[in-house]
């Protein structure tokens, strides 16, 4: 079977009001596989007509059937497709694969994850509601949690199943219609989900699909006038640019926008417990995650084993084509191995301690970079403060707990946080002394967490997904004052 017998869908479409349809003007994009640098398919090349026609196409959805639906026929609409991608979870992970060069098993648990935010938010989709508030003498107050109204979905290329499955299963769970611009160099799975969404039953128009370049369907989706909520997650500067757009129109953003996330190991630290998180937050998706711990701080009386220990784990990191199911697969692109490159010459003044290998075979056109750890790394070096997006971490020594927290504040993001300790006083002391949107005390990352709110402060972003906060996002309140006398 070639790769493109995988595809068992149209790819050269937008999804608009129900129908499978061309770009407007007809034009089409390349997508591009990571793991040998071969092109797969042809993409819809969707731009402001398009998004215009989408729109117009979620205005109309929610003016007829899906705009009505009880919170009850929504939720069952949603567990059904979230069993579609349960029957399909093998093709979701090879498209996947192909398309982003993930490891096999870890597109398989993207899959599977995708239909974990479906069920949860099927199952959520009428359990939010309103409360009544005690007033004046003569009134009943009590209030509304109403959809947004159209939504807009822009989903980077480094998990998009899981980023599709948390913002556009909670919006449609409350009862909003989307119009989803997947990453131009990530668009399959976006597009097999919106197949299985119409299998499932989800009305015409309640989920529109626009592939596209960012510059062109992107822009014109955040611009759009009929847009009442964005959701992005991507890079700083994009997402600088998405909140001025949607600024224009006054319409709220979600933005998720990638970190810099320490792990603090202290001296009392169950080190075969942590070894495999600290190694395993780095590089899996090659790194390519928002939420990735590329900086490990350890105290100096356990540093010279976790180094140890860390740089034995390195050795045996591989990485190759997304098929063979290795430790890594290539990265998204060869513009992103680019970027991890420049980063690696930055740290031509560090320490290497260990890097994995890059499997014999491996297509010289794939974009394979070797995931390398860093030792004794000052906390003010660009290594220790810049997202890098690659399979690099930094391992940084410390002394003191005060001194930990002061190292672990200290860039301009904060997403994620974890502490390694047996002292459970220290753990309590951390958990608010981090500035993170998540901390996660000896565990890191809690398995993925659908149901656990997600979401940044500083330059992380902000506004919260996933759990039953992206809900509370994803809808807005409404107050109803009624004087009876
Ligand atoms: P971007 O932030 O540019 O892309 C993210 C999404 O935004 C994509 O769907 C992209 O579309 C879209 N987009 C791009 N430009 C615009 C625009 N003007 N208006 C609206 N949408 C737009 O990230 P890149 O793909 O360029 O990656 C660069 C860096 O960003 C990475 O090295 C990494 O540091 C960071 N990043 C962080 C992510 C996270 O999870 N927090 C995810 C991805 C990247 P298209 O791809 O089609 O251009």
């Amino acid at each position: 079977m070639t790769e493109k017998n995988n595809i068992w869908f149209d790819p050269s479409f937008c999804l608009i009001g129900g129908s499978w349809q061309a770009s407007a003007s007809g034009e089409t994009l390349p997508l591009i596989n990571p793991s040998n640098g071969n092109e797969l398919c042809r993409i819809a090349r969707g731009g402001a007509k398009d998004i215009d026609a989408a729109v117009r196409a979620a205005e109309a959805a929610l003016d007829s059937g899906w705009g009505q639906m009880p919170a009850l026929e929504r939720g069952r609409i949603l567990c059904r497709i979230g069993q579609l991608v349960l029957e399909r979870v093998d093709e979701l992970a090879a498209l996947e694969a192909m398309d982003v060069g993930k490891p096999l098993t870890q597109a398989r648990a993207d899959a599977v994850a995708l239909a974990r935010y479906c069920e949860f938010y099927g199952g959520a989709a009428d359990k939010v509601h309103g409360e009544t508030i005690p007033y004046l003498d003569g009134y009943t107050v009590y209030t509304l949690r109403e959809p947004h109204g159209v939504t807009g979905h822009i989903v980077p290329w480094n998990y998009p199943m899981q980023i599709i499955g948390r913002s556009v299963g909670a919006a449609l769970a409350m009862g909003n219609a989307c119009v989803l611009k997947p990453a131009e160099e990530a668009c399959l799975t976006a597009l097999a989900f919106a197949q299985l969404a119409l299998d499932a039953g989800l009305p015409d128009g309640a989920l529109n699909v626009v592939p596209g370049l960012g510059a062109e369907a992107g822009a014109a989706l955040t611009a759009h006038p009929g847009v009442h909520h964005i959701s992005f997650t991507g890079s700083v500067a994009t997402g600088a640019l998405v909140q001025q757009a949607a600024g224009k129109n006054v319409v709220p953003v979600t933005l998720e926008l990638g970190g810099k996330s320490p792990q603090l190991v202290f001296d009392d630290a169950d080190l075969d417990a942590a070894l495999p998180f600290l190694v395993n937050a780095g590089i899996q998706n090659a790194g390519q995650t928002c939420s990735a711990s590329s900086r490990i701080l350890v105290q100096r009386g356990v540093y010279e084993e976790v180094k140890t220990r860390m740089s034995a784990a390195y050795a045996e990191l591989t990485v190759g084509p997304a098929p063979e199911d290795l430790r890594l697969g290539p990265l998204i692109s060869a513009r992103q191995k680019e970027i991890v490159e420049g980063f690696l010459a930055k740290g031509s003044d560090l320490t290497v301690a260990a890097q994995g290998i890059i499997v014999d075979g491996a297509p010289e056109d794939g974009a394979y970079v070797r995931p390398t750890l860093f030792a004794d790394v000052p906390a003010d070096h660009a290594l220790a403060r810049e997202e890098i997006f690659g399979p690099v971490q930094v391992m940084i020594p410390f002394d003191t707990e005060e001194e930990a927290v002061e190292i672990a504040n200290s860039t301009d993001y904060g997403l994620v946080a974890s502490v390694w300790s047996s002292d459970g006083a220290r753990q309590m002391r951390l958990a608010k002394k981090l500035r993170a949107g998540q901390v996660f005390l000896n565990n890191y990352g809690a398995g993925g967490g659908v149901e656990l709110p997600f979401g940044g402060v500083g330059k992380s972003g902000h506004g919260r997904e996933k759990g039953f906060e992206a809900l509370y996002g994803f809808s807005q309140l409404k107050t109803v004052a009624a004087y009876h006398g």
